[in-house]
């Protein structure tokens, strides 16, 4: 069984590795937000509430978010493994989470910490352009995903621009409170022993390997 989770800085290229491993293993990938936009198409009281909260923008109820998840967990499809994304945000979540699992008769299996130099985060998220027509992403700051043509989409020649977040200072507030939201997630995962640190400078391809030699052949799991 190969339960998966990620706990990654933003631009660690978590989404990225995560459609790997769903192309590789076949593992559906659980996303907290899909599972919530899911539901609040159904005609039902639960999927009325999360219909309404959703479209004023608030947050859904935590009992609500966690039954929703034990509900989607408890499918076919992730009785050979999943990813779980979006879940859990914080150590309270974390717990709840453990909860499930154990109700459910699941292991924890493998939790990756992407790690990456701040300097190398930095590096790509000032990089990134992306093409106004295509939506297609460059990074200036790296010789193999840099346009042709400065400025210039390579697939459709349309201008490229930064995104308004890409700068410094908001990259370096976002990383900020993701190492604060963090810490407590990962000692705890440390101490059940299911926290696995994988070196995120490489390449995409480097990178999944590191996964991959840690997930592959190993069932039990
Ligand atoms: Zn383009």
């Amino acid at each position: 069984m190969k339960n998966i989770m990620f706990i990654a800085p933003p631009a660690a290229g978590k989404g990225t590795q995560a459609d790997l491993i769903v192309e590789k293993y076949h593992i559906p990938h659980i996303s907290t937000g899909d599972i919530l936009r899911d539901i609040s198409k159904e005609n039902s009281e639960i999927g009325h509430y999360v219909s309404e909260v959703l479209s004023n923008g608030g947050l859904v109820k935590d009992d609500i978010t966690d039954q929703l998840i034990e509900r989607r967990l408890k499918q076919d499809d992730c009785k050979n493994g999943y990813i779980i994304d979006g879940f859990p945000r914080n150590i309270d979540q974390a717990k709840i989470y453990d909860k499930i699992l154990e109700k459910l008769g699941y292991k924890m299996g493998y939790v990756f910490l992407i790690s990456i130099d701040e300097k190398e985060l930095e590096k790509r998220i000032t990089g990134r352009r992306v093409c106004e027509n295509c939506k297609a992403i460059y990074n200036i700051n790296s010789e193999i995903h840099s346009p042709k043509i400065d400025s210039t989409c390579d697939l459709c020649g349309g201008r490229l621009y930064q995104r308004k977040d890409d700068n410094i200072e908001a990259f370096q507030h976002r990383y900020q409170l993701y190492l604060e939201k963090t810490e407590a997630i990962i000692n705890h995962y440390k101490e059940q022993g299911v926290l696995y640190e994988i070196d995120g400078n490489g390449t995409t391809e480097e990178v999944f390997q590191a996964i991959d030699r840690i997930i592959s052949g190993d069932d039990e799991k």
